[in-house]
């Protein structure tokens, strides 16, 4: 059996409730991390989503290379979002029980890594359950310690631009490498994943609905999606 737990980034988008209502059709459930600036331009298609089923996790303010801030301009960006999303959670009238937190491009803050983990212990941010994760290299590189949200398949298809010369053919070959560079091969037998996606209108612009493209194939191949869970 090939488990995985879908997370979603960069929402709130125009796209949001189109692929919320594709994944509980689906009975997908998701963990969406949403950054500040993107939450106030598409507020509303973020309460649509929390209406409907998903958590919302912190993704900072602005979005931007954690390595490249101090450690209070950090802190900053991520209580910032905070303000942000408890107001979210209020307003669409949902209880906010969980606070995941995903750095922005997945850069744990060079220099102030070790801080800013303490940072989010200390200000009660949870830690996505991955115990059932099968990868010695996850443990090699202390995944399993950090609080952060960190994945273990990419679909990159964030980077389908016109002129990448990178396109949806690309994203299946990845899907289908039985031995990728980075992370795990997604069909690998007892393979658990934390998979990530994102929710861009201009990939969407490119390939309307192209998470139904890949999401589809997955459950095709029998791929069970489960709920997250927190430790
Ligand atoms: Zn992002």
């Amino acid at each position: 059996m090939i488990r995985a737990i879908l997370t979603i980034d960069d929402i709130a988008s125009k796209n949001t409730p189109s692929i919320v209502d594709y994944l509980n059709e689906k009975n997908i459930p998701a963990l969406m991390f949403a950054w500040g600036e993107n939450l106030e331009k598409n507020y509303d298609n973020a309460i649509y989503a929390l209406q409907h089923g998903m958590i919302v996790g912190n993704h900072s303010y602005t979005h931007p290379s954690f390595s490249k801030l101090t450690m209070d301009e950090a802190s900053k960006e991520i209580e910032k979002n905070e303000t942000v999303l408890d107001k979210l959670y209020k307003d669409a009238g949902v209880e906010r029980k969980y606070r995941p937190f995903r750095f922005p491009y997945g850069d744990k803050g060079g220099a102030n890594k070790e801080a800013l983990q303490k940072y989010l212990k200390e200000n009660g941010f949870d830690k996505l359950d991955d115990r059932q994760l099968p990868y010695a290299w996850w443990k090699d590189h202390g995944l399993d310690k950090d609080i952060d949200t960190y994945w273990t398949f990419d679909f990159a298809e964030y980077n389908i631009r016109k002129g990448s010369g990178f396109t949806m053919e690309d994203v299946i070959k990845r899907m289908d490498d039985p031995a990728p560079m980075y992370g795990a091969a997604l069909y690998a037998e007892g393979a658990s994943h934390i998979l990530l996606l994102h929710a861009h209108d201009e990939t969407e612009e490119l390939v309307p609905e192209y998470y139904k493209l890949f999401l589809d194939r997955m459950l095709e191949k029998g791929v069970v999606f489960e709920a997250p869970r927190f430790i």
